[in-house]
């Protein structure tokens, strides 16, 4: 079975054994024949973020530190060494391919703060529509252990819950989940498909790690957690393969995880799960029927902004009669907001003095009340 097909926009995680070789560094071999997939898979159009590891490895072997475990600092040089090695690595294999790479460095805060969150975003939506592939990674040299991922599977599920990917691929060194690891058990048996991450699965997980990744099936296990409930689904392979993703078409042995829900539900359901909103917006009537037809809030809408928000916090949407129709993300801080209230589309650049975000809440970031029962049609929103 081919387990991409039908899927469109794909996060890819690449373990750093996979593309580092201790003794000889970058394996380019390796990286010449994803590259070949990648580009095939991007002229098929469909849109790939890589999530590549390989910073502190690769910075490691040029460095030539010792093979013990690393002291922070030393990790942080290492992957400020190997990083730039790793951006010219994939740059020009996928420029082969007159594909551009955009790399897109990312700390803990990056994802978890609203505002952060939304500017990064923005960023890599920007360079999947300019056609370029995003290659993503934690800034080792900055991140600490209090305020980092720490290993790439959970970044790369974060990344594609950011992105709202329909499909996480984790190319590893392991073809997929085990009812226990099979290095140590005999009898452990392969499971092609999980439906659903119930204790049982978690218990299969174990913890060990190998010498170059930092995260074992837990971690993986984890990152299927967060994707699946935000409605992607996620595959884990054995990368360690020429032209890894050409083998997961063919049908190569792989563990699918089912996502939950569709990616928007649920991602509307996280929003409209916000507990404290931060201020509210009142809408008049056309608004009201622009937002049930699953458009975006715009400005010219706007009545009346109560409240004081930041861009990227929840704000509940009122109609004129006080009542709430919808809540979403907001596009702008209040006192951006107060000046474009009321303003059609092209006057907000006069009023704000620079290029505007078309919306006041994009429409991917607002759920409408609807009543229970009608969940489905968020779906279409
Ligand atoms: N960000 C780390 C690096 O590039 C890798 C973390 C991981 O392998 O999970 O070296």
């Amino acid at each position: 079975m081919n387990l991409l097909a039908g899927h469109r926009r794909i996060v890819v995680k690449i373990g750093s054994a996979l593309l580092v070789d201790r003794e000889s560094g970058l394996r380019r071999e390796w990286l010449t024949s994803l590259g070949a997939d990648v580009a095939r898979l991007r002229a098929e159009g469909r849109e790939i973020m890589l999530v590549s590891s390989g910073a502190i490895a690769l910075g490691r072997t040029v460095l030539g530190l010792p093979s013990r475990p690393l002291r922070l600092e030393e990790s942080q040089a290492a992957a400020a060494v190997g990083q730039i090695a790793l951006a010219r690595a994939y740059s020009e294999t996928l420029g082969r391919h007159g594909i551009e790479t955009g790399q897109i460095l990312l700390t803990l805060g990056d994802t978890e703060e609203r505002r952060r969150y939304l500017n990064a975003r923005a960023t890599v939506g920007t360079l999947l529509s300019l056609g370029a592939v995003p290659v993503i990674n934690e800034n080792d040299t900055v991140a600490t252990s209090e305020i980092r991922y720490g290993d790439n599977d959970r970044l790369a599920a974060r990344v594609a819950t950011m992105m709202s990917a329909d499909l996480l691929v984790l190319l590893s060194d392991i073809d997929g989940l085990y009812t226990a690891p099979p290095a140590s058990d005999p009898s452990a048996a392969h499971i092609p498909h999980v439906a659903a991450i119930t204790p049982e699965i978690e218990a299969m997980a174990g913890g060990a790690a190998s010498l170059t990744s930092r995260g074992g099936m837990k971690t993986k296990i984890d990152a299927g957690r967060i994707a699946t409930a935000a409605g992607a689904a996620m595959i884990i392979t054995a990368g360690d393969r020429l032209n890894p993703l050409a083998a997961v078409e063919r049908g190569e042995r792989a563990t699918l995880f089912s996502p939950v829900a569709n990616p928007v539900t649920a991602r509307k359901r996280w929003i409209a799960g916000h507990l404290n909103a931060a201020g509210r917006l009142t809408i008049d009537a056309g608004a009201v029927r622009a937002l049930n037809e699953g458009r975006s809030l715009l400005p010219a809408g706007v009545k009346a902004i109560e409240g004081e928000f930041s861009r990227g916090d929840t704000i509940l949407v009122l109609d004129e009669a006080g009542i709430e129709v919808a809540r979403g993300l907001v596009a702008y801080d209040c006192d951006e907001a107060r000046r474009i209230a009321g303003l059609r589309t092209d006057a907000i650049e006069a009023a704000l003095g620079h290029a505007p975000r078309a919306a006041m809440i994009h429409r991917d970031d607002l759920v409408t009340a609807l009543p229970v029962g009608s969940q489905e049609d968020l779906h279409h929103a």
